[in-house]
Parts: structure tokens; sequence; C-alpha cells
């Protein structure tokens, strides 16, 4: 179908009819008509169908043009009475700007909220307001948005401090008050009101329309045609994969048009993928039902006609208009609420707003979308009608619920998510209780929808289908409603808030009611269990409810009525769950120590016990409440405590702790993980406080209430442990016992004591003990932190965070610990502060035993090292409140007496397995815990009468009949020297003093009255006595410490004396260091250079030895040695590159002789310098890839390393490397003074001859170059025809070249012979001077390079192999100058040896390499470099000097020079010379170059004082240059600046050809270049061989020099460039930096959240990703950027390396700050991000959403990385350590 013409055709007719048309007009006769309704519907049916969906496509560009003209602007003209866009601009004008900011969030903004003034964190304000309000002061938090809700700027209920930004502080004088409409006309009301009703009613018309085929009344077109659209909709069911395979089988389409239609479907909600006539349509549909039928319900398909569905897109047009039209006018806004909400002709619920939520779920997501931004920028905007609105809304809460189980839409596309905007006002909350009674509402709601129960009643998870549990998944959002009600409690209550609060609760206990008891477990015995039975449901809603939990006990604390009333409904409630605490259980009757209680029997092990007890944990939470009141000490007899029965209270929970207990015990090993599990939550910071801890003041509560004795006996009987103790003989036990039954009752007794501990010991909760509400956080933290410093996050971690997630801890941390900065990795640490270890509870009851010992082993070192004794005795509890203060009785009750002098009678005897250190650790423990309670009661008391703590005198009582042994104390005294108890010697002892403590101060109480004061001193009589001790160990530690100290310094001295010169060079940084370079120094400073004839001779020849690290074998480095090898990577680089918009070379194609100066793409080595024999690194290479073949084929994981592709990890530091490089020994050259030098002028004549081949054809590799310079590259460097250019018939060329050279070089001395004549092999043939090991390993690298930096298959026979070799030697040299310049180190001696030996290879490496290739291809290379410094008549084959970098030519024409020349001892001066000429003439070339690129256009001052030699030479050349060029340069006046541009642009080419020579010739470095410092220049120009006034080298042979001038500036190209056709290279080359990033990370965020994705139109992309090098933003992890390179399908942060980074990349994801590092396509790692928060910590994933600054060390850090190529290493490393980075798929980023 020829869409495209029919569309033009009809938009033409339309067109025209549009030239007829006037709103006005149309508008008037609207005015005229009786029917307002009737006219419109006939204007919309007539033309909305002509505008829209006339082709395919649903929204194309013509509707921008015509809906406006046509359908809108009759609207506003009847609206507004005269021209649309003057009244709208008046009406916006005298509206009263609105005081609410309303801002929608985009998806990703970043949103910022107070965590000291909002109301609940779902108050959130947007940037612009939160720069502008007094919170970014405070401890905020930043998130982004997940998209929806708005800024609540203005709104006071919001925040409890600074409701108003600058912006809308101005806003904020109250016109709330005023009715909007009274700034509006009489008459515009009237239409308003009119206009409105009919459009809106009109769009929810077709919004909510069902029919396929038939429109609503009135709106039927004229002429009706035959199109349809085949419509896909969106579901959550089907992924991205099903739909498009379905699409692509369905209509016929390419892959790619189907990943379009799928992400349009996901985004919008629907999408037409067929156009034509019904039946068309309609095949489609059935294939695409049949298609995706077979697994799950099928996508919804419609075949819909084209009128409906142009009607469909209208109306949701007009509802962006409406919400346009509002924007302007208060009173407009209102008008469009009022009909909104005004009941239709059906009565109640029927306004045109409760039929769209009505409505909601059969809705697309596009429209939902629109119409949810309506109702923000309408009802809730309007502070009346908001409340209207959230009347109707919790009116049909449940009908909206039920409809949003049903739906398969995400939650934040379902109208049911306003709910946070309404439910979070506390006024609105408030109103909606009592009014609409949604706090009971919402309950029921939620538990009707939760059907499954057992007999009981109780909630049953077990046999959940997957439907179920996904409706259990969404029926949780009314936990999150219930908490939104619930947030904000009640400052003052009245009788209908009571009322409603109270039925709430109500309903709440019957959810309670459901959950008490359920998931009960039985222990397994014998049989393992088979299935793992399903827990988590179970918890989740425990998890869910636990804040709700939290906040019902709150509301009920902030009303005594409410309180004391809810307190009788719970138990209540407690006693109709269990019928009775015998529960039909036998009773039974104990008795011990001389006590007798009734009980029942409930052995834990056989029974049924659940963790799950809301109602009794419901009842602890109000127990304390209660006693928190004036009630309790005023009148206690008002509390409802009579009914209680604390036996029954106590059951339950004591069940719980029993099974935890014996679950430690190893008694329910049988019963797997899911047990393990609960047991874990149930002690879990998450779940803990509506648990355990309840749990634990159930117990309380209890104790406090029994006799003492009666309580530990059910305790006792509770543990399974009764018998033990109640036995005659309890004081030995039996040892000829099972063993796994005695190590079993070991643990339980352990356990048990621990549950005494806390029930005593744990006094922190508000209502138990008397203590502040911080209280309990403080103790928190110094618990924490007594096991380790921590990082803020850890801490936040191990704290529970209340409803707002906030812990409290800012509040009272710094009391209790000190913080600790960062360095440039790890993070900021809390340690706790010296004065609060003394509040270390060894027993403290949130440890687990992990925490635990490891607390114990901390606490006991830091003692230790303070010179204290080793005990850890409790610390002193904060008192009891009255209600509870029966607990203490616990202590000195007969029961425990009797536990104890058992266990402490078991550990007088040392071996056996019948008690254990733990079990004697906690009855010390008890012990002490009794006479610190004691010892408080005497100092707090007045007289003896009121002391009821008498426990000193009892465990002075020797036992009693049966058992005949002594007393306690007696016993404990027989146990401080026995040997098998030395580690707990310092306890007894400390609990000896204390005993002797209490006792003194009872003599003094009882000899005088104030005796307070007194015994205090007495106590601090035996502190002191013990201090003094302490003190004088210390002492003499110290004194030790000094002593030793004062030998070493002795030591020192002496060893710094004898070794005086020494110490003082490394003391005075000034003075030259380098005492091994000192010996040519002293003869001669100007001897050492390190190229040209004056190269020092060959010395003493050194022999090196090096190790292999495989083998352990020392090998001499010889040519005809074994080879040895170094590690290596070598990696294509961009890193120096100025030109990052090039585009990556064609490997097949690409000529790699010259280097551009932008150093676009080139290849870079390093090592990590450990040496191996090649054939052990073969053997190791050859066992890996073994390895790695029979994993990968065992379990498809793959490595860090790419075996493949030769990866391996160095076998010593497993660093990744990818080659080796051959070791060389040191060929020396030099040595050649008294020898004739030819001049350049000869040495360029012979050196012309000698390459120039007058009889041969001329060579095809510079035809190829002028091709690459002319154009694209065509063709490539023909192999066969390579190799045929230099046939083996060469012979005759060659001899004929020697003899012309030997004619035309009378001097004689530079005869130079190509080698393989005078050795009489074969031409061509590789030449052999190295053994054949070593000549294998020349070839390896050779290859390797060549590989890595074209990216091709390897081909040694390729004339780029020695190319590519010669090109990563020079750019690894420069990358090296580069760093050492950036940061500031000398140009010598600061590298680490691995980079030196890494040098030292490569070059002599690349002098080398020439002999693994035919020597033609060597030559061939040679005659072209040096062509394009000595143009010749084949000057237009070699590029222009502008387009070479002269670095890379230096290097690459010494190397190439080798082989032209014989290298033996002979030719040595000659060699010399020839890199003395060759780096002349690249000098000169570069510094032609900079003055050509360089010069800044400037002609300032004219004052030309005094101009120095150079300066005027170069002012000279400069103008000389000028005048040839036509007066292309700018023109300068200056010598002085020219001479300063000219220094500081050779400057790094200097100090890369000193660098490259030193390694080359090995050559000592003088001791000037060991100083980083600025004014080198000299010492680094005389240890070139070169003048420091650089223009010498032109004017003094001036002659030769003009002539290759004027061929450098005749080339055509140069001219060409000049004029701009390719960017300028000027020198110096600024280092490359990574971007400059925000100070405020939100600022990134920001930024972000406005990015769209590039080719998805407009859309926000999910994952945008930043280029850390060139800041380009990306839309990464998504299929819409996806692009296929090199065949694969590919993410665009992989696509971006590719030309960004040659295959490397570092990125920012900005929505997860996290730094990600990618290489090629296989590798990748996160990183931590530079940006930390105020606690010195990351935020990976933005989950704290702590405020995040810049750390600019670390940011360093990274591109020092970067810069130093080790990002691949990086990646190898995090790889090797976490090997599910391994498993991700990086190429999809
Ligand atoms: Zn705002
Ligand atoms: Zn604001
Ligand atoms: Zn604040
Ligand atoms: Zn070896
Ligand atoms: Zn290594
Ligand atoms: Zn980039
Ligand atoms: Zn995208």
């Amino acid at each position: 179908m020829a869409s495209a013409e029919s569309d033009r055709e009809v938009s033409s007719a339309i067109c025209s009819e549009f030239l007829r048309f006037s709103a006005k007009d149309t508008a008037s006769a609207w005015l005229q008509a009786s029917d307002l309704h009737k006219e419109v519907y006939q204007h919309l049916a007539l033309y909305v169908p002509k505008i829209y969906c006339l082709g395919p496509n649903l929204n194309p560009s013509s509707e921008d043009l015509l809906v406006p003209l046509l359908l809108l602007a009759p609207l506003e003209w009847y609206l507004l009475g005269e021209e649309p866009a003057l009244a709208l601009a008046r009406l916006e004008n005298s509206s009263q700007p609105s005081q609410l900011c309303g801002h929608v969030f985009k998806v990703g903004e970043p949103t910022y909220s107070c965590r000291e003034c909002a109301a609940d964190p779902t108050c959130v304000l947007c940037m612009q307001c939160f720069l502008g309000s007094i919170h970014k002061e405070h401890r905020y938090r930043m998130t982004t948005s997940g998209g929806g809700g708005f800024c609540d700027c203005g709104d006071t209920e919001a925040w409890k401090k600074g409701p108003y930004c600058h912006k809308h502080q101005a806003n904020s004088s109250d016109c709330s008050l005023q009715d909007p409409l009274a700034q509006l006309s009489e008459d515009m009301v009237a239409r308003g009101y009119n206009i409105f009703s009919v459009v809106l009613k009109y769009a929810v018309d077709m919004l909510t329309w069902d029919k396929e085929d038939l429109l609503p009344p009135g709106l039927d077109p004229p002429d009706r045609g035959d199109t349809y659209y085949c419509m896909l909709f969106n579901d959550e069911v089907h992924t991205y994969e099903q739909v498009i395979y379905t699409l692509q089988k369905a209509v016929n389409c390419t892959q790619k048009e189907a990943v379009s239609f799928a992400t349009t479907v996901d985004r919008e909600g629907r999408k037409s993928v067929r156009f034509g006539d019904f039946q068309f349509c309609d095949q489609a549909k059935a294939v695409i039902v049949r298609n995706t039928s077979r697994q799950s319900r099928p996508l919804r398909v419609q075949v819909m006609h084209s009128s409906v569905v142009a009607h469909q897109c209208f109306a949701l047009r007009t509802l962006t208009w409406l919400g346009h039209i509002i924007a302007s006018s208060d009173g407009l806004r209102r008008l469009l609420c009022q009909v909104g909400l005004q009941n239709g002709p059906e009565g109640e619920n029927s306004s045109l707003v409760d039929t769209l939520m009505l409505c909601d779920s059969k809705m697309w997501k596009g429209a939902r979308n629109v119409y949810h931004q309506l109702l923000m920028n309408s009802l809730l905007m309007d502070l009346k009608y908001k409340k209207l609105f959230a009347l109707q809304f919790a009116k049909n809460y449940r009908s909206l619920q039920t409809d949003f189980m049903d739906d398969d839409h995400e939650r934040v596309v379902s109208v049911t998510s306003l709910s946070v905007q309404l439910f979070t006002v506390p006024t609105m909350a408030r109103m909606l209780m009592v009014e609409e009674n949604l706090m009971t509402t919402i309950i029921r709601t939620f538990v009707d929808h939760l059907r499954h129960r057992d007999l009981q009643g109780r909630f049953q998870f077990e046999r959940y289908t997957a439907l179920q549990a996904f409706k259990f998944r969404r029926v949780q959002s009314l936990i999150g409603d219930l908490k939104y009600v619930l947030i904000t409690r009640p400052t003052e209550w009245s009788d209908q808030l009571r009322e409603k609060f109270l039925e709430g609760l109500d309903s709440f206990l019957e959810l309670l009611k459901c959950m008490q008891g359920m998931d009960p477990v039985v222990r397994q015995v014998g049989q393992h269990i088979e299935m793992e039975p399903e827990w988590e449901a179970a918890f989740t809603l425990q998890m869910k409810l636990t804040h709700i939990i939290t906040l019902m006990q709150e509301w009920c604390s902030t009303d005594e009525t409410v309180l004391i009333r809810a307190y009788q409904k719970c138990l209540t409630a407690l006693s109709q769950c269990h019928g009775g605490f015998t529960d039909g259980k036998q009773p039974i009757s104990l008795s011990l120590a001389g006590h007798m209680v009734d009980t029942i029997r409930y052995p834990v092990s056989q029974e049924r016990v659940s963790i799950h007890l809301p109602v009794s944990r419901l009842l602890a939470g109000l127990h304390v409440l209660l006693s928190k009141t004036d009630l309790a000490n005023r009148s206690p007899e008002q509390l409802p405590l009579s009914e209680l029965s604390p036996p029954m209270l106590i059951e339950h929970p004591l069940r719980c702790l029993v099974l935890c207990a014996q679950v430690h015990a190893g008694m329910w090993r049988r019963n797997g993980f899911s047990l393990i599990n609960q047991i874990y939550y149930y002690h879990n910071v998450k779940c803990r406080v509506e648990m355990f801890d309840k749990d634990i003041i159930m117990l309380q509560v209890g104790a406090s209430m029994m006799d003492p004795n009666h309580f530990l006996m059910v305790l006792l009987s509770r543990f399974e442990l009764f018998h033990i103790f109640s036995s005659a003989d309890c004081r030995r036990r039996y040892r000829d016992a099972n063993k796994d039954v005695v190590q079993q009752n070991n643990t339980l007794i352990e356990e048990m004591l621990h549950l005494i501990i806390m029930i005593v010991g744990e006094r922190y909760v508000q209502g138990v003990g008397q203590v502040e509400a911080s209280d309990d956080i403080r103790r928190e933290i110094i618990h924490q932190l007594s096991i380790r410093p921590m990082a803020h996050s850890e801490l936040v971690k191990a704290l529970p965070e209340n409803e707002n997630k906030e812990t409290g801890l800012e509040r009272v941390i710094g009391s209790v610990a000190l913080f600790k900065k960062p360095g440039v990795t790890g993070r900021g640490l809390y340690e706790l502060r010296p004065e609060s270890t003394k509040h270390f509870n060894l027993y403290f009851h949130h440890y687990s035993r992990a925490d635990q010992s490891k607390a114990e082993e901390a606490q006991r070192k830091l003692r230790k090292q303070n010179g204290e004794d080793s005990a850890l005795p409790p610390p002193c509890p904060p008192p009891l409140c009255p209600l509870l203060a029966g607990v203490v009785g616990l202590l000195q009750s007969d029961v425990l007496l009797a536990v104890v002098s058992a266990v402490l009678q078991w550990t007088t005897e040392p071996s056996g397995g019948h008690w254990t250190e733990s079990m004697l650790q906690r009855v010390l423990h008890l012990v002490a815990m009794a006479l610190l309670e004691e010892k408080q009661q005497l100092e707090s008391s007045s007289g003896d009468d009121d002391i009821t703590f008498t426990f000193n005198s009892k465990i002075s009582r020797p036992g009693e009949a049966p058992s005949t042994s002594g007393s306690i104390l007696a016993l404990l005294e027989s146990l401080q020297n026995a040997p098998h108890l030395e580690a707990h010697k310092d306890m007894i002892q400390w609990v000896l003093k204390m005993v002797f403590t209490i006792k003194t101060m009872r003599e003094q109480h009882t000899a005088s009255t104030s005796a307070v004061n007194a015994c205090g001193s007495v106590e601090e009589a035996v502190g002191e006595r013990d201090q003094a001790e302490r003190k004088r160990k210390a002492e003499m530690a110290r004194l030790r410490r000094e002593k030793v100290m004062a030998q070493m310094c002795e030591m020192q001295k002496h060893f710094i004396n004898e070794n005086k010169e020494l110490f003082q060079q490394s003391h005075e940084d000034l003075d030259p260091p380098a005492p091994e370079h000192s010996a040519p120094l002293a003869e001669d400073p100007e001897v050492l250079v390190c190229v040209g004839p004056r190269l020092p001779g060959p010395g003493p020849r050194r022999r090196q030895v090096v190790t292999c690290i495989l083998c352990q074998e020392e090998e001499e480095v010889r040519a005809a040695g074994r080879a040895m090898v170094l590690a290596a990577f070598v990696q294509r680089s961009t890193v120096l590159s100025k030109n990052r918009t090039r585009s990556p070379p064609d490997p097949e194609h690409h000529d790699p002789l010259f280097m551009h100066p932008d150093l676009a793409f080139a290849t870079h080595t390093a090592s990590c310098g450990h040496i191996m024999h090649a054939t052990c690194w073969q053997r190791y290479f050859e066992a890996v890839q073994a390895k790695e073949q029979r994993r990968q084929q065992r379990l498809r994981v793959h490595t860090s390393y790419d075996v493949e592709n030769g990866e391996f990890l160095c076998p010593l530091c497993e660093c990744l490397s990818n080659t080796v490089i051959p070791l060389l020994p040191h060929t020396h050259s030099g040595g050649a003074q008294g020898t004739i030098q030819p001049s350049l002028e000869a040495w360029i004549k012979s050196s012309c001859h000698q390459t120039a081949s007058p009889a041969g054809p001329p060579s095809p590799v510079p035809d190829q170059s002028q091709q690459t310079q002319s154009g694209p590259p065509s063709a490539p460097p023909d192999q066969s025809q390579l190799t045929q250019s230099g046939p083996p018939s060469a012979p005759p060329d060659q001899s004929q070249l020697t003899q012309d050279v030997g004619a035309s070089a009378p001097e004689g001395s530079s005869v130079d012979l190509p080698i393989a004549a005078a050795e009489g092999s074969s031409v061509d043939g590789p030449i052999s001077l190295f053994s054949s090991s070593l000549q294998g390993m020349i070839t390896t690298f050779g290859t390797a390079t060549y590989k890595v930096g074209l990216k091709v298959h390897p081909n040694d026979q390729d004339p780029r192999v020695p190319v590519m070799s010669w090109a990563s030697c020079a750019y690894t040299i420069q990358t090296i100058e580069r760093l050492l310049t950036d940061e500031e180190k000398p140009l010598f001696g600061s590298l680490p040896c691995r980079q030196d030996d890494c040098l030292s290879s490569l070059a002599r490496f690349g002098s080398a390499c020439w002999t693994a290739a035919p020597q033609t291809t060597v030559q061939t290379h040679f005659t072209r470099l040096l062509s394009a410094l000595v143009p010749g008549a084949r000057a237009t084959n070699t590029p222009c000097i502008l387009d070479i970098d002269m670095f890379h030519l230096l290097v690459s024409s010494v190397f190439s020079y080798s082989s032209v020349h014989k290298l033996d001892q002979s030719e040595r001066c000659s060699l010399g010379s020839a890199q003395l000429h060759l780096l002349h003439l690249a000098t000169v070339a570069h510094l032609v170059q900079i003055l050509i690129t360089s010069v800044p256009d400037s002609s300032m001052d004219q004052e030309e004082v005094c101009a120095s030699e150079e300066e005027e030479m170069t002012f000279h050349l400069y103008n000389d240059l000028r005048t040839r060029l036509d007066s292309a340069l700018p023109e300068v006046s200056s010598g002085w600046q020219l001479w300063r541009c000219v220094q500081s642009g050779l400057l790094p080419f200097l100090r890369s050809a000193a660098i490259f020579f030193h390694h080359l010739n090995a050559v000592e470095t003088p001791p000037e270049l060991h100083v980083a410092g600025p004014d080198q220049w000299e010492a680094l120009c005389s240890y070139l061989s070169l003048p420091s006034n650089l223009l010498q080298l032109y004017y003094r042979e001036r002659s030769v020099m003009e002539a290759l001038l004027q061929g450098w500036c005749s080339h055509p190209n140069l001219r060409q460039t000049l004029q701009g056709a390719a960017p300028l290279i000027s020198f110096p080359r600024e280092s490359n930096q990574l971007i400059d990033l925000p100070e405020d990370y939100s600022a990134l965020i920001n930024q972000a959240s406005s990015f769209t994705c590039p080719r998805s139109g407009g859309d926000k992309s999910r994952a945008p990703t930043l280029c850390l090098v060139c800041g380009a933003l990306l839309c990464s992890q998504s299929y819409c950027c996806q692009t296929e390179v090199e065949g694969h399908d590919v993410g665009a942060c992989t696509a971006h390396t590719y030309s960004c980074g040659a295959g490397l990349g570092l990125f920012l994801r900005v929505r997860e700050s996290q730094v990600l590092f990618l290489a090629g396509k296989t590798k990748g790692c996160f990183y931590p991000p530079p940006y930390l928060d105020d606690y010195g910590e990351t935020d990976q994933g933005l989950r704290r959403g702590n405020p995040l600054r810049l750390c600019p060390e670390r940011y360093r850090k990274i591109q020092k990385l970067w810069q130093q190529h080790s990002v691949t290493e990086e990646i190898g490393h995090a790889q090797e350590a976490n090997q599910s980075l391994v498993g991700i798929d990086w190429q999809h980023l």
C-alpha cells in the first residue's frame, strides 16, 4: 500500500479545507447553538477521522499542524471569547501563582528529601526547589525518581520546617481561602463549564470505549472507510524476546522493526502492527494469539476500526490540552475539577473522574499516564478538590484495589498509586479515617485478598499457585497504603478518631490472629524432610507489617484511653488464639530447690511450634507502653493487669526461644534450610524489633509478675533440662550418657543461661528500664563498634530503621564514636571512643554467636593493650521501671542459685565433656550481675531496711541438703587458682573482689547510716589498689619499650656514621644523585651522549644474566643462546589521541608506516617485567590452553583472559599478558672516534643512492601511500605483489647499487654493503644473527603486535609486521614521556624497572626485527620513510610533513636503517652517524612543522630589545617559510615568541628521543636529567648531540636544508591542510585528561535525566552512561541502541568504545553511580566511582541516597589507570577476584 502518497493527497485536501475554516466562526456558531454537546460532537465526527489515522503510522507529523487549528482552536475561542494566545497570557498574569510547586518528575530526575524535616520519606523536592530551600544545609537524601509523583514544595503538611523554597515562598500569602472562580467573569465561568463538560465527557467516553468497530452516538463519521488497525497491547507476562519473535512471524517484519514495535508497546502500552482491511489485520491477530497462547495467556490483540483509533488519539490530545489550559488559571482549574467530580445521571460515584478511575485497569498504559498526569495537574493542585477527590478515591478504594489485583500492569501506571499523594497528607488521612473509615477498609480489603487458610483460620501460603503468588505480591501494596495513613501520629484525638482507630485495630487484630501460629514446625526425627517447606511468604508478610505494628503501638502511646482499650482488645485476641494456656495438654507439677509449680508438659522438640506470634508480641509492646505511662506510677490498679495469666503470656514466646536454642544445639538438623532461614530472620535487624525483641520483653513481663522460682522452673522444663538440675546428684553429671546428648544439653544449658542474662539485663527499652529514647540506639552502636571499627553504611545496616528509613544514628554517634577519614582507597570508619568501652556487654542480646566471639576477642585485646586484666564483667544496667522491677528477683532465686552451684561444681573437674567454658563464663556473668545489683541497691538506699537484695549472704551459705558441698563463694575461691581455669581467673577474681566490696559496704551500712560516702571510698580504695597495680605494670612495660627503642636508635646512629655519604645523598634531594653515573661524569661531562659517532666506546662487555621465573635457572642473554622472553601485553590505544572523530582504521587496507600526528589509533606495549625461558613459557601457555579447553567443555564458564586470543596470566604476578618480548643482547654501537664521518649532504646522497633502484620497477608500496593521501585507501597491499616486487633475482639490482654507491661516494668510509650480499646468503631471506629459538620469539612478538594493532589474523609474511612493532615502540615511549611530564617526574631514574626493562627490550627488538622479514620489504620501508624527510622526485608519494608524527618517523627510520646496513664492527661509525643524521633531519622537520602549525596568531609587542641569536634565526626561518607559503601563516613580529613556541613544541619530541636512544644504545644518562625541573633544555640537547640552538642544524647545512625546505613546502597536501582541509595538530600536544566531572553528583543525575535515547524519539534512556574519555552520553543496556559491530549485536557502550577508545572504555553509569570499565566484547568490570558521601563512602547503586561529592584524588587515580594503560589489567584482576563478573554480558551494556 502506497501509504505515503495517499497521506500527501489527503493532507492537501485537508489543507484546502483548512483555508476555508475559521475557528472563530465555528466558536460563535457553537455559542448560538442550543445543544453544545451535539454541535461539538458533529464537528469532531467530521474532522477527527480526517486528520488522524490515515496510514499505518498512528502519529504522523501532519497532525501537529492540523489539530490545533481545526480541532482545538474552536474550543479555545469558545472558552475565551477572543484570540486564545492573548487571552491565556492575560489569564496567566492575573492569576495568583500557585504556592505549590507541583513539578511532575520525569524518570531518572533527581529528587531530594530532608531527613530532618520531611514528614515522611515520600515528601520530596525537585532540584530547583531544593537548591532554594533551607534543607540543602540539612541532612538530606537524594534519589532518582521512578517517574510520576510531584514536588511537594509549598505543602505545609509535608515539611516540619521550611515548606517553601525561595521561589514559592513569595506565593505563600494565603490565597487559598479565596475562591479562584472570583477571578473569572461570570460569562466565562458558564462557557468554561459548558465546554469542559463536553470535552471531558468526550475524552472519558473514548478512552473507556471498548467496542472495536463502533463509535459512541453522535460521533459516527459521515463517510466510513474500511481501514483497520491490528493493535497489540502491552502486558507484563511476555518478555521482549517473545514479543519480538512473535511479531516477526505474524506481520512479517524485520527484527529491527519488531524491536521498535516491542519498544513502543512497552512504552505506550499499545502499538498498531498492521494497517489495512479487516481481514488483513485479523490474520495477523490470529497468528499472534496462536503463537503466544502456549505457555501463558496470549498477548492482547484487537482489530480496531481506524475511526475508533482516531478518536482515541484525539481524546488523549484533549486531555493534554485541558492540562495546558488550566495551567494558566486557578479559576479554570477549579472549573475543571468541578466538572470532573460532578455526579453524572447515575448518581453516587458516577462522575467522570469516577468513571475514569473505575476503568483504569482496562485502559492501555499511554492513556493511563495521560489522565493520571491531568489528575495531578488539576485535582491534586486544588486544595479544596483534592479533599473531595480523596473522598471519592477512598469510597472506590476496595474496587480499585480489586481491579488492580486482576490487572497485570506495574503499580506505577495504576491509579491506585495515587494513594501516596492523598494518604500521606496527615489531615487528609485523618479525615478519610473518620469519614470513610479508611483504616478498616484497607485492612479488610487486604485480608480478603488472602484467602487460603488452614483449619484454625490461619494463613497458609504452602500451596500457592504462581498466580496466587503474583497476587500476593500485588496485595502487599495495600500495606504501603496503610503505612501512609499511619505514618504521622495524631497530636490530638477526637472521639470519632478514637472510635475509628479502635475499629481499625479490631480488624488489624483479626489479621494478626490469622498470623498467630502460622507455618508451625515439628521436629523431624529419623529422616530428613523431603521438601523444604514454604516459609518466605509468611516472613514477607511479617516484614512488611513490622513498621505497621510499631506505628500502631505509637498511635496507642499518644492517648491513654486508646492504649488501655487497645491493650484489652489485644489480650482478648490472644486468649481467643489459644483456648487457655494448657491447650489441652496434661498438667504436671514440678519441684526444685524447695519450690513447687504447676505447669504443663510441652517438649518443644516433639510438639508443634510456630515462630509467628504477632498477637503476643503486640501485647508485649503495649505492656511496656503501659509501664511507661504516668498511670503506671499514679494508680497501677487501673491498668488492666488483673486479667493476665503470666504463665499463658510467656508460654508461646518461650517455646519460640527454646526452638532457637534447640536449633543451635543441632537438634533440628533434619528440618532443612527453611527453618535455619526462619531463625535467621527472627533475629535479623529487619524483623527482630517485632519478633525476637518482643519475645524477650514478654518473658520479662512474665518474670516480673511470677514467683522467680516458678518462672525458672517453667523455663527449665521447656528447655527440657529440668531433669538435669532436679536429680539428686545433679552436681555430678552422668559421664556414661550418650556423647551427642551431653553435647546437646551443654549447648542448651548455655542458651538457657544466656536467656536468663538477657531477661534480667536487657533494660534499654523505654518502659522496661528507666532510659532515654536514644539510649537504645547508642548502646547498639557501642556494641557494633566493639566488634571492630565500621563504616557508616555498615553501621546503618546493623541498626533497625524506622518507618522513615532512619536509624537515629546521627543524633548519638558523636557521643560514642570518633570518625576517621578515608585515604584514596577504602572508606571512612567510626571507632569507639575509649570511654564508651565500659558499656560493653559480652552478652548483648543482638550479637550473633560469631559477633560475640569477635567482640570478645577485640575487647580482650584492647584491655591487654591498656595494661588491664582480661575480665569482661557486665556493665552497670539502668534501673528497671517499677512495673517490671520484679525481674531482678531471678538473680537471687533459689532455683538459679542451684543451677549456678551445680555448674560451678562441674567445673572443678577439668576433664570430660560435661561442662563447657561458655557455661562457666555465663554463670560468672550472672553472679557478677547479681553483685552489681546488690551494690547498686546499697548505694542508692538510705537504710538497710529497703534493701531486698541479699545475694551476697546467699552465696556465702553452704549448700543445703541433700548436697553437702560448700557455698558458692567457697566454690569460687577454690576455682580461682585452678590451673585449668586460667582463662577465667581474672573474671573470678573480679567477682571475689566485688563480694568483698559489698561485704565492706554492708558492714559500713550497718555501722553508720550515712554510709554511702564511706563505702564509696572503700570501693574506691579497692579500685585504687587495682589501679595502682595496673599503673605499675604499664609503667614497667613503657620502660621496657623505651629501652628497646634506645638500643635501636643507637644501632641506627652507628649505621649512619658508617655510611655517611650514602645518607647525605639520600637526604639532600637537590644534590645530583646517582653515584653509579658519576664515573663517566667525572672524566668529562660532555662525553655523555646517546646518539651519534661520539657515543662512548664499548666498555667492558657486561654480561646480562637473568633468572627464569618458571624453572628458576639462570641464563645469560646471548644472540646464540636459549631465548629468554618477557611477558607482555599489547593493546590498541587512543589515550594520546587528538582526534576522536577519526574512524578506526580498516584492518586490511590500512598503511601504518606513517603515523598521523593526531595519534588517533596506536599500539601500546607493556610488561610486568617477568622473565622466562621461551621454552618454559611455551610449555606453560600450552598447559593453560589445554586446561581452558577442558574447563570450557565441562563447565561452560570463561576465564578473565581469552586463551584463544593468545592471552594468559603472568605465572608469577597474574598480570594479563598476550605475548612475550624476546630479550636480545645489546649490540653496542659507537666508539668510532677517529674515523671520518660523512657529512649530512654526503650521507643523504649515498642513502638516496642506495635506496633508489633505478633499474627496478616502481615499488607498489609508495603507490599505495599516494592513494592513501588522495582519498580512501583502495586496494590492500597485495601480498604476492609485494613479495614479487623483491624477486629472488634481485642481486643484479643490488650489485649495481653497490657499484653506484661506490662510484658516487668517494669518501669511501660510508660504503654500505647490503649485509646479505656480503655474507653471500640469499638476499631476500631473513638473516640469521640469532639462534633459532630467539628468531622464533622475534617472529612471535612481531606477529602479536601486528595482529593486535591492526585487528587482523596473524601473518608473519605481511610487510606491515615490522612497521607495527616499530610504531608500538615509538608510541609506548611517547606515552611514558607524557606520564613523566604530567607527574613532573625526572626524565630518567623514576620509572619502575619493569618499565625500563620493557623499553630496552622493545628498542633492541625494533632494531633486530628486520631479521625476521624479507630484506627488500624493510628496505622499501626505509626508502619511503626517508623520502618523507628528503623529498626528491618521488616526494609526492609520501605524506606531507604536517601529516607525519616525527617521532614515529624517527624511530621507524632508525630501525629500518639497520637492515640496510651490516651490523659488524666496521660499520659502527656509519650507523652512529646515520642515527644522528636521521635525528637532525627529523628535528628540523619537526621544527618546521611547529612553525607552520603552532604559532599563535598575535602580533603583540614590537619591542625587540636584544634578540638572542636563536631568536633571530627563528624569526628569519619563519619569515622564509611565510614567503614560501604565500603568507598563509600569521605575521609575527617577535623572534622571542617564536623561539618559545619552538622550544615548548619540540621538548616532548626531544625527551622521547632521549629515552629512545638511551635504551637503543644503552648509554648512561646524565645526572641533570635525573631531577625534575624546567631548565633541562641544555642537558637534553647535549645528551642528544644537538646544539642547544637548534636553528644551527638548519643554518649550518643551509644549502642542503633549503632544498629540503623547498621540497616540504611544495608538497601539494601541505597547502590543502593549511587551508583547513583537516584539523591542524599543534605542538606540544596537550596530555589528554578524563572529562571534568561536576562537584555535586546530583548535577550529573540532572544532566542525565534530560538525556533522551537518540534512537527512539525523545524517549528517556533507562541507563544513561557517560563516557569519561570524551564526555558522550550513551543509552546503555537497552535494545533501542544496540548496533552491530563485527557481526555481533552490542550495546551502546561497547559500540562507543570502538571509535572512542579502540575497544577500551571508561564510563560512569549515572543512575547506578558506578564506574564501568570495558575492554573488547567480553571483558569488563565495575569500579568504585570517584564520588563519596560525608562518611567517606561510595554509594554504588545509589541505595543510601546520601549527598555525594567528587573526590579529586580518586578521580585522578582512575585517570592514571587510563593513562598508564592499566585498565585492561585492572579488569583482569577484578575478574580473577570475582568470578561472577566473568559471566556478565558486557557487550550488551
Ligand atoms: Zn519544586
Ligand atoms: Zn519550591
Ligand atoms: Zn530540612
Ligand atoms: Zn625456564
Ligand atoms: Zn609478571
Ligand atoms: Zn568516548
Ligand atoms: Zn536507546
